[in-house]
């Protein structure tokens, strides 16, 4: 899908009050796309606060884990134009050993984390699509929509303490084939990006040393990924109209150790 012939077409980010959502919302509404970001209200309140919301975008009120409130979400982002894009970013990053000083893993704290990063990431695909599928194609191949998801290199390589948030990554990454495959009589493509580290509020936290740590880490470049690497990814995603079912690694040829 070429992004300047898209026009105006809708484009929905979840997580897109922060970090790589909103440098994605970004991109997306400077090639001129109507772009509708949901986040966690006290996400949209933190950016607002911050002065850092993007005049061209809007915000939306919306735990991605409410099936509900997605799908009114989706249908009143589809209702400012027809949507072609959807690129689920909200994610929760918690890390606890599964057998650590403090006692056994919290089995709640595992559930949240798979249910906000999958199955909030499958009611926003779910339902883009469904929306996506009452449009009329773009093109020769027949497409109406492309989707992106957000996993992580922590799917492949998930370090200590990362038990959850790697089976919830990993959960991103075998549903991005099997989405490509059910959605394909629709003609939507689905793929997913693998982040290494990026500069974000998730990474903000971390002290200056493990940051230089992680830094030395990456092959080349050695820095985290800018935001905008991300948002450049989905842009080039979404217009590569042969790119379907496929998890793309962005990391500077960076492979996790064990911790
Ligand atoms: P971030 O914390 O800056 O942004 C995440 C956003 O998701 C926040 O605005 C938050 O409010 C929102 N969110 C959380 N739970 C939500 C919910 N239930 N409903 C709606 N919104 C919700 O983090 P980020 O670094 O921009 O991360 C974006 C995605 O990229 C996440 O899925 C993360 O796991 C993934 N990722 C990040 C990195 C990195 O290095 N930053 C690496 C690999 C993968």
């Amino acid at each position: 899908m070429d992004l300047a012939q898209l026009g105006p077409a809708g484009a929905i980010v979840t997580g897109g009050a922060s970090g790589l959502g909103a440098a994605t919302a970004a991109h997306l509404a400077a090639k001129g796309m109507t772009v509708t970001a949901f986040d966690l209200a006290s996400g949209i309140e933190k950016m607002q606060q911050a002065g850092q919301a993007h005049p061209d975008v809007t915000y939306v009120a919306v735990d991605v884990t409410d099936e509900q409130a997605v799908q009114a979400a989706v249908e009143e982002a589809a209702g400012r134009a027809p949507l072609r894009v959807a690129v689920n970013c909200a994610g929760i990053c918690p890390s606890a050993r599964i057998v650590g000083r403090k006692g056994v893993h919290d089995g709640g704290l595992f559930a949240t984390t798979i249910t906000v990063n999958l199955v909030g990431t499958f009611h926003v695909l779910a339902h883009a699509a469904a929306s996506m599928a009452g449009n009329e194609p773009v093109d020769e191949d027949g497409q109406r929509g492309v989707i992106v998801n957000t996993a992580s290199v922590a799917a492949f390589e998930g370090q200590v303490g990362q038990a959850a948030y790697a089976a919830s990554k990993g959960g991103v990454h075998s549903l991005t084939i099997s989405a490509a495959r059910d959605l394909s009589s629709q003609g939507i493509r689905v793929n997913s990006i693998a982040p290494g580290v990026v500069w974000t509020p998730m990474m903000e936290a971390i002290n200056e040393d493990f940051r230089n740590e992680l830094e030395a880490r990456v092959p080349f470049p050695a820095r985290f990924a800018k935001p905008e690497e991300f948002a450049a990814l989905v842009g080039s995603l979404v217009e590569n109209d042969y790119l379907n079912g496929e998890t793309i690694r962005l990391d500077g040829g960076l492979r996790m150790p064990p911790r």
